[in-house]
């Protein structure tokens, strides 16, 4: 059998799909007819590889008396299981069953009449066409379908798309809360446990994987201090420069190693340099995200910016990195946040509902 796939894709991303097509097996159970004798009908049957339908009909037999004992004969076919089947065929002379896809079926044919018989037939049609999705796009394509004996069929198919987690760069502003996070890990910062020890102070680590890799217990302290971690890739490269599985592995080992290292079950995590698209976004929810995390506003050694330059809101994101200094970065963004009369809050995928997921990137670290 042969298959040909005509595909329209969507422009931007290639589309891949795994089309599998088993072979056909019919077999005959049951005795090849001693019909012949005596104008016995003959029962024949032909299954359809399009539509995995078998035709069972009834033949006149050889002889002066065929077509007469035809004339009287009903055919009958039943499947275990199923009641009789009905004949749609006014002259009693032809059974037509559908077999589902994947499926092996027995079908008794039944031949009433002057001159009855009857048979057992044994069906296996081959397993739907299984559609392996592989994009992050939707697909549609037509296939055409030659089967060994000729016959031709065109199926439509649609390859649906994997799933994606959504990306954020606001969070609820509920209650005026901030969200604090902090990017990377090769510098941990001893200032910032300590402010988050005395002030419980709630802090998002994104890190990478070959970072955290370096000063293990002081990450077990961010944590024990009620630091949240979340994935920030395995060794920080941009995504949407990888293939599909490359990426699905950057996301899906760091949130694995980290949350064994660290006792916690990663669910966020944030592109590095911001970079996402579909693939990425897919990528991560194969690796078992929940959410990516982008940012609305960044603070470092230069001050705090804001995506639309103004002063800090409710509901924003900040984007730090753990880069000596950093402890008087959080106390400069901390007096300003407290200037506004803001909160800071844990940042859990709850907070980004009711958020409009980003469709972008905005680059940066
Ligand atoms: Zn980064």
């Amino acid at each position: 059998m042969s298959v040909m796939a005509h595909a329209r894709r969507p422009p931007v991303i290639a589309v891949a799909a795994a089309l599998v097509v088993v072979g056909l097996i019919v077999a005959w159970m049951g005795q090849r007819a001693d019909a012949v004798a005596s104008g016995q009908p003959r029962v024949t049957w032909h299954l359809s590889r399009a539509s995995n339908t078998v035709t069972v009909r009834l033949t006149p037999g050889q002889g002066p008396l065929g077509r007469q004992f035809l004339a009287h004969s009903t055919l009958t076919v039943t499947e275990p299981g199923k009641t009789h089947l009905k004949n749609p065929d006014p002259g009693g002379r032809m059974v037509r069953v559908t077999v589902p896809p994947g499926r092996q079926t027995q079908l008794t044919v039944l031949v009433k009449g002057p001159q009855p018989s009857r048979r057992t037939l044994t069906v296996t049609v081959p397993p739907a066409l299984r559609i392996v999705a592989k994009s992050p796009a939707r697909c549609q394509a037509r296939l055409r379908l030659t089967a060994e004996d000729g016959e031709q069929a065109v199926v439509r198919v649609t390859v649906p798309a994997l799933p994606e987690v959504p990306l954020y760069s606001f969070a609820s502003p509920a209650g005026r809360a901030i969200y604090i996070t902090v990017d990377d890990g090769w510098t941990p910062s001893p200032q910032v446990l300590d402010i988050m020890r005395r002030t419980h102070l709630p802090v998002t680590a994104f890190l990478i994987q070959q970072a955290a890799q370096r000063n293990l217990p002081y990450w077990r302290a961010f944590v024990a201090a009620g630091g949240t971690v979340g994935d920030h890739t395995v060794s920080h490269p941009d995504l949407t420069k990888l293939s599909l599985s490359q990426a699905t592995a950057q996301w899906g080992q760091a949130r694995q190693v980290l949350g064994r290292w660290l006792g916690r079950t990663l669910v966020m995590g944030r592109p590095p340099y911001g970079a996402f698209n579909l693939a990425v976004q897919a990528a991560a929810y194969r690796g078992g995200l929940k959410a990516l995390v982008g940012w609305s506003a960044t603070a470092d050694r230069d001050g705090i910016a804001t995506w639309n330059h103004k002063g800090l809101e409710a509901g924003e994101i900040v984007l730090l990195h753990w880069v000596p200094g950093l402890g008087q970065q959080m106390t400069k963004l901390l007096k300003a946040i407290h200037a506004k009369h803001l909160i800071p809050r844990p940042l859990t995928p709850a907070s980004f509902a009711g958020q409009a997921p980003q469709r972008h990137s905005l680059g940066g670290d």
